[in-house]
C-alpha cells in the first residue's frame, strides 16, 4: 500500500459545525481546544511534534479574541489554526520553535503533518484572498474559515485547490525523469505541471510530458494523489505509457531529462541521498511513491 504524506488527516471536518457561529466561538475558547499556530506559514513545533496550544496559552500570547480557522474534531476535541502576528509569534518562542513546514515532513508524525497541511492551506488562502475577486472590496471570513463573503456584492468565495499532474512516463524497463536547475546535484524526479482549464487528467499528463521532454504518451493510469499546501496544490500522481524515445528538453522548464533503467533506479533508492550518480526524491514526496509503484508492477504487465 502506498503511504502518502499529508493525506490521512484523522480529523472529522464536521461540516455542520462550521455553520454554527455560537458553537465555534465556545469551542475555540474551551480549555479542550487544540490550536495549531503559525508564524509566516511556519508551524510551532516542540520536541519533534506539533505544539498544539490551548486557549489559556493563546490568551497569554494576546490572541484571546482571535477566532482562527476550524479544522475539525477528534472525538470531542476541536482543532483550530491561527496565523500569529509578530509580537504573539515572539512570545510563542517560549513554547517551541517555528519550523519550515516542508522541512518537518520527513520527521513529524503522519497524522500531524496532515492536520498541519489542512491548516496551512486554509490560512494561506485567507492571507492571499482578502479582497473580493468580483468587485475588489474587502471580504469577510465566514463558516469557521471555510468561506469568505463580500459585504458589497454578496459574492461568496471558497478555498482553492489547484490540481497538478505528476507522472512517471515509462517505456519498457526505463522511466523518464527530469531535473530542475534548483535541485541538488544528481537529483532527478518525475515530471509535473499545473492542469489547465478544459483539460482531463489524461490530457494534462500527455501535454506536460510532450512540452517538457517531447515524449509522446499513450495510456495514463491514476495511482494516488497528495495534498500539497505549498501553497494550494493537489498532486495527481499517474503512470503514463511513453510511446516515443527521443527526448528534447524544454530548457525553460527543466535543466535535463533522461531515461533511467529500472536497475539504476533500484540502486539509487538503496543509497543515501546525495551519494552516487542519481538521487531520487524522499519518501514524503509523491514522486518517490510513484517511482516505487512503477518498480512494484509486474514486469509482464509493462
Ligand atoms: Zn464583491
Amino acid at each position: 500500500m502506498i503511504e502518502i504524506t499529508l493525506a490521512g488527516n484523522p480529523l472529522d471536518r464536521a461540516h455542520h459545525k462550521r455553520l454554527d457561529a455560537g458553537w465555534l466561538a465556545a469551542a475555540r475558547k474551551s480549555a479542550l481546544a487544540r490550536i495549531a499556530v503559525f508564524s509566516e506559514g511556519k508551524p510551532l513545533i516542540r520536541d519533534g511534534a506539533v505544539a498544539f496550544l490551548t486557549s489559556p496559552a493563546l490568551q497569554m500570547l494576546g490572541c484571546a479574541e482571535e477566532p482562527g480557522v476550524f479544522l475539525g474534531l477528534e472525538n470531542e476535541d476541536a482543532y483550530f489554526a491561527i496565523e500569529l502576528g509578530r509580537s504573539a509569534a515572539e512570545a510563542a518562542q517560549e513554547l517551541g520553535g517555528f519550523a519550515d513546514f516542508r522541512g518537518t515532513l520527513a520527521s513529524l508524525p503522519m497524522t500531524e503533518s496532515a492536520i498541519l497541511g489542512e491548516a496551512r492551506g486554509l490560512l494561506n488562502w485567507h492571507a492571499h484572498h482578502q479582497f473580493c475577486a468580483k468587485c475588489g472590496n474587502p471580504s469577510l471570513i465566514a463558516d469557521g474559515g471555510w468561506k469568505r463573503i463580500c459585504p458589497a456584492c454578496k459574492a461568496e468565495h471558497f478555498p482553492r485547490t489547484d490540481p497538478v499532474v505528476i507522472m512517471l512516463a515509462a517505456r519498457g524497463e526505463r522511466a523518464l525523469l527530469g531535473r530542475q536547475a534548483m535541485f541538488p546535484p544528481g537529483m532527478f524526479s518525475t515530471l509535473a505541471g499545473f492542469m489547465e482549464p478544459g483539460e482531463s487528467i489524461e490530457e494534462a499528463v500527455a501535454r506536460e510530458v510532450l512540452e517538457e521532454a517531447a515524449i509522446e504518451v499513450g495510456a495514463v493510469r491514476y495511482v494516488a494523489s497528495q495534498p500539497w499546501p505549498f501553497p494550494s496544490s493537489l498532486m495527481i500522481g499517474c503512470i503514463a505509457e511513453a510511446r516515443s524515445e527521443t527526448i528534447t528538453v524544454d530548457r525553460t522548464e527543466l535543466e535535463d531529462a533522461r531515461w533511467f533503467t529500472r536497475d539504476e533506479i533500484v540502486r539509487a533508492l538503496g543509497r543515501p541521498m546525495g551519494e552516487g550518480p542519481l538521487s531520487l526524491p524522499p519518501p514524503f514526496a509523491i514522486a518517490h511513491q510513484l517511482i516505487k509503484a512503477w518498480l512494484a508492477e509486474d514486469g509482464a504487465a509493462r
